[in-house]
């Protein structure tokens, strides 16, 4: 399995920047999880191939490049963008976002070869089958209703937390799990703003060392993602200062192979 957490900024040279702003994560160059720099960011190979889309949940930077991505394909879909995501994200993207007024409600229009959007509803719990993946999703604990994933190909397995404050469900999959291949669980702040963490629903260094403590056995890596540019270089020294073996920063742009 490839997984590749896409560019959404440049820095000051014009190359794609380290900082993760949005949020979209690339399997086998078929599969987005999150949309955040779907549109922006996507190889021509990626924006030929994705045509599932899931989403952890409708917070902006997760779901914002999902209408221009389907805006800049119209013409050339020759089958529809597939969003698969719970019954509440579904009804947020519809009632807020593809409404005619912020966006058109792709669901209604069709190109010469048919729907351009379709929704598919998933239940946390349960197993959904992706092309050549299995996806469960699994509760995590953020402000709205958030799902990570265990995903798993013929070859590997791993999980991925998205948004998420302190969990319980997700620890519990994870316990049940023979193998993983690698975590990859959030830390957006730094700790001095842990009450904003905790308003937010989001972990910071030491809630995360708490977290992963709930892990029963630790050998994999642990990738951290969705880390707060602003607060980018403190967060990293903070986790460093953890001394965690197998815990490391998700590289935005890199490709990664389980
Ligand atoms: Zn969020």
């Amino acid at each position: 399995m490839r997984l590749q957490l896409l560019p959404s900024t440049l820095s000051e040279t014009g190359n794609a920047s380290v900082q993760q702003h949005l949020s979209c994560f690339v399997i086998d160059d078929c599969l987005a999880i999150d949309a955040g720099s779907l549109a922006i960011a996507t190889t021509s190979i990626q924006k030929k191939q994705i045509r599932d889309v899931v989403l952890t949940h409708a917070h902006l930077d997760h779901i914002a490049g999902l209408p221009l991505f389907i805006d800049d394909l119209f013409a050339s879909l020759e089958e529809p963008i597939r969003v698969h995501a719970t019954k509440e994200v579904i009804e947020n993207l519809q009632r807020h976002i593809f409404n005619w007024e912020i966006y058109p409600n792709f669901s209604e229009l069709h190109n010469e070869n048919g729907a351009v959007l379709k929704y598919y509803q998933f239940e946390i719990g349960t197993e959904k089958f992706i092309k050549h993946l299995c996806l469960k999703a699994l509760e995590v604990n953020h402000k709205v209703q958030t799902v990570g994933f265990l995903i798993a190909d013929e070859k590997s397995k791993i999980a991925f937390t998205s948004d998420t404050a302190e969990m319980d469900g997700f620890w519990k999959a994870i316990n049940a799990e023979k193998s993983l291949a690698a975590i990859l669980i959030e830390c957006a702040f730094p700790d001095e703003l842990k009450k904003l963490a905790s308003q937010s629903y989001h972990l910071t260094p030491t809630t995360l060392k708490t977290e992963l403590e709930n892990l029963k056995s630790t050998t994999c890596p642990i990738y951290v993602i969705n880390i707060k540019p602003m607060y980018r270089e403190k967060i990293v020294k903070q986790i460093e200062e953890l001394e965690i073996e197998n815990l490391r920063i998700l590289e935005v742009g890199k490709i990664y192979e389980w």
